[in-house]
């Protein structure tokens, strides 16, 4: 847990977010900025920084977010759509707490920008 960070405020419920899951290790909730018709964020309830701060011990809730992502984009009758994580500033991360984009429902392009 680190006291400034907006998403374990969120994952407190210290900060306002629409839930869609929520479980002992994993909360997912709507993108306040949507890039997508469908646009979930999924983390992990513990602070993990950047994907390059990954422990074994982790692997398991990694896990456990994608299947998350899929059964979410289920309920939405998505069949295709893109996980993506940032990881670092000059790849496109704003907040150093990991998470799971999941995008659909709309043409998404090969290569991203
Ligand atoms: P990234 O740039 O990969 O670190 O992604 C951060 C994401 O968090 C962006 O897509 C933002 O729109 C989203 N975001 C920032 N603040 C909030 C918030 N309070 N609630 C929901 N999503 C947020
Ligand atoms: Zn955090």
């Amino acid at each position: 847990m680190s006291e400034q960070c907006l998403f374990c405020r969120i994952a407190k419920g210290e900060i306002p977010s629409t839930k869609l899951h929520e479980d002992d290790e994993i909360l997912a909730f709507e993108d306040i900025n949507p890039q997508a018709p469908s646009h979930l964020l999924v983390i992990p309830r513990k602070h993990i920084a950047t994907m390059n701060d990954l422990a074994e011990a982790d692997d398991a809730v990694l896990g456990r977010m994608h299947r998350v992502a899929a059964k979410l984009m289920q309920e939405r009758d998505h069949s295709a759509w893109r996980a993506v994580t940032n990881c670092n500033a000059e790849a496109g991360q704003t907040v150093f707490h990991l998470h799971l984009h999941a995008l659909a429902g709309r043409s998404l392009r090969w290569p991203p920008g």
